[in-house]
């Protein structure tokens, strides 16, 4: 089953496909940790996109498409895959179109803005292994320490309070018309991202079944 999780910005898409990733069996791809991860090695594409990401605007949607379209050609995409923070942009549901890439379902955790504000300035981040804890709802075993690998987190550059508004007005402005492109397709299906992360992912599970 291919899948894309859509929201805005710290509506829980990461969150959720970590949990969806273990249950569902089917690997998580997120375009956000790629290019982060892209941004550490200090690859090519990585110095492009970084500039684009500290200011909250989108990388530029051929190096996204280009690291996606390489991804999902990995042996681990054959039985499926959770799509996290891809597309994001029309051009870019278009390529996947383009691509005969088949999409069974496109989910949407809607969450109210003014919690989004408040979830996106608390949150910290693992820079090697990509998960992803806040202060106050999702603290990590050993504060300031990532569970899986031991490294020590962070607040993302593109956390602080001033991009987070450039981010939320991107979003509003590029992805959220991704809505009704997959509305006409038939397959949004629309889910409330401010129950707990278990019934979140519940209410995401039956959404897969419709
Ligand atoms: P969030 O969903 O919390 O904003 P992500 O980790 O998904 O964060 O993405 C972080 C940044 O990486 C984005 O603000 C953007 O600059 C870049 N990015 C990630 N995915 C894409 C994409 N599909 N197209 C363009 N830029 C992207
Ligand atoms: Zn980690």
């Amino acid at each position: 089953m291919n899948i894309i999780l859509l929201g805005a910005p710290g509506a829980g898409k990461g969150t959720q496909a970590e949990v969806l990733n273990k249950d569902l069996g089917i690997p998580t791809i997120s375009t956000g940790n790629m290019l982060r991860a892209a941004v550490a090695e200090g690859t090519e594409y990585g110095l492009k996109a970084k500039a684009a990401m500290d200011a909250g605007a989108l990388v530029s949607d051929d190096i996204v498409i280009g690291i996606l379209k390489d991804r999902i050609a990995e042996d681990d995409c054959k039985n499926g895959f959770i799509l996290d923070g891809f597309p994001r942009t029309v051009p870019q549901a278009e390529a996947l179109d383009a691509m005969g890439v088949k999409i069974d379902k496109v989910v949407e955790i809607a969450v109210d803005e003014e919690i989004i504000k408040r979830r996106l300035t608390g949150r910290r981040v693992c820079l090697k292994c990509g998960a992803t804890y806040h202060i106050r709802t999702k603290k990590p075993e050993v504060e300031g320490i990532c569970n899986y690998c031991g490294e020590k987190l962070v607040i993302r550059k593109d956390d602080q309070p001033e991009t987070v508004i450039d981010r939320l007005n991107t979003y509003h402005e590029k992805t959220a018309p991704l809505k009704d492109y997959y509305a006409a397709q038939g397959k949004l299906a629309t889910v409330q991202g401010t129950d707990s992360i278990p019934d979140t992912e519940k209410d995401i599970l039956e959404a897969l079944k419709g």
